[in-house]
């Protein structure tokens, strides 16, 4: 199940046990998401449509903070585009 909600003129779709907190642009996209508190106390963006921004943000990459790693590799593969 899941309620819609109105946080900053727009209605969202936020799952069952979720708490809404705030809409706020992506910092990686742009696009506006309702930052919410997962049933276990995490945070998650969601889309309008109740899906996790994790899903189609084209930046999803930076939000997971990969655990530090001394591989160089990181910065080393660099290719343009
Ligand atoms: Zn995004």
């Amino acid at each position: 199940m899941s309620s819609l909600v109105q946080v900053a003129g727009v209605w969202w779709n936020v799952p069952e046990g979720y708490r809404p907190q705030q809409a706020r642009p992506c910092k990686s996209c742009g696009q506006v998401i309702l930052m919410a508190q997962t049933p276990k106390d995490k945070w998650a963006p969601l889309n309008p449509d109740g899906t996790s921004h994790f899903s189609n943000c084209p930046q999803a990459a930076q939000f997971r903070r990969p655990k530090p790693s001394p591989a160089p590799e990181a910065t080393a593969s660099r290719d343009s585009d």
